[in-house]
């Protein structure tokens, strides 16, 4: 190893990126944002493809092999498979990975099985209804026919569903259902705050620990299956079946002791906890043309400042203010 590599105070090796290429979605899920949408960004103040080149240069530079694109919805920024060719020559990261609704893989099916090897689509019901109910959007059936698509050719598909109260607890059952036949993975995922409005107090108490009672309830053969260290998901399998299940405690936040993860904002925040308040502004940097290894100095000083876990990070927002941002601003 000719770098040395990205460590943070707590002894934890970062090597996995998460960038969000836009904070615009074109679905409106209650738990991300209202239904008007939140005030985007506009152009000028979101990173442009040569910036995020140049970052993921210098983050190549200091030992990042994962890179994952996410949003907001990342299909709605133009050109997009533009500069996910482009990370893909010229980065090369060993993990390369896309969180979206797929709402409009369809149009990019030519390319998709080229740039990954996984495909995470955020989906919270297999009801159209309930579908609409949560996205505020008539789309189910086009996301479900581009899964299929997806599935057809031979990428990855891991479906990533918030549990949410009154919601579609109906759903969890039938999603791992959907992996008797299917060789897909469904994480079923703890509500988190980060929606520009709802009290963090009033949010789902459908935690890790219930949802898997839920699904013991119903599925009595189930196996834990080993996951790598820094992975958030638990995994199982339902005996007999194809695909698998798991479970990412995101509000109880019982993986950060493994955390090897920081995340660009679409206007170029490096934040170091998915429930960092606030970040380091690399946007700014790389305007005012500093050189890489003045980036790296910027980028290992606020990986040092990493916080041990996420309830030390949201403890930093000035008293645990009860409203969080959407999480369309800070990319999942
Ligand atoms: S909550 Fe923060 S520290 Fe914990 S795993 Fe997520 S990003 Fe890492």
């Amino acid at each position: 190893m000719k770098y040395s590599p990205l460590i943070d105070r707590h002894g934890r090796r970062i090597n996995y990126v998460r960038l969000a290429v836009t904070d615009r979605c074109n679905l409106r899920c209650f738990y991300c944002m209202p239904e008007e949408g939140i005030q985007f960004l506009e152009k000028k103040s979101i990173l442009t493809y040569e910036e995020m080149l140049r970052l993921l240069h210098v983050f190549k530079g200091i030992g990042v092999d994962k890179i994952r694109i996410t949003g907001g919805e990342p299909f709605v920024r133009k050109d997009l498979i533009y500069f996910l060719k482009e990370v893909k020559k010229e980065i090369q990261p060993q993990e390369f990975a896309i969180t979206t609704n797929a709402t409009l893989t369809h149009l990019y099916m030519d390319d998709l099985p080229e740039l990954f090897q996984t495909v995470n689509v955020s989906l919270d019901s297999l009801d159209a209804e309930r579908f609409f109910k949560i996205t505020r959007r008539d789309d189910f059936k086009k996301v479900f026919e581009n899964i299929q698509e997806l599935i057809r050719s031979g990428i990855q598909v891991k479906i990533n569903a918030v549990v949410m109260n009154e919601k579609n607890i109906e759903d969890i059952i039938s999603f791992v259902e959907w992996t008797r036949n299917e060789n897909i993975e469904v994480r079923f995922i703890e509500e988190m705050p980060f929606n520009g409005t709802r009290e963090k107090d009033k949010i789902s108490d459908w935690n890790y620990v219930k949802i898997l009672q839920h699904i013991q309830s119903k599925f009595k053969n189930i196996t834990k299956i080993e996951t790598p260290v820094s992975s958030t998901s638990m995994m199982y399998q339902v005996n007999g079946f194809t695909g698998k299940f798991g479970i990412i405690p995101a509000f109880s936040r019982t993986f950060c002791g493994t955390c090897n993860r920081i995340r660009i904002t679409a206007k170029g925040e490096l934040l170091t906890c998915l429930y960092s308040s606030s970040g380091t502004n690399l946007l700014q940097e790389l305007r005012q043309n500093k050189s890489e290894e003045e980036l790296e100095k910027i980028i290992r000083n606020a990986v040092l400042e990493k916080e041990k876990n996420g309830f030390e990070a949201a403890k930093k927002r000035n008293g645990f203010i009860p409203i969080y941002e959407s999480m369309t601003t800070i990319g999942g």
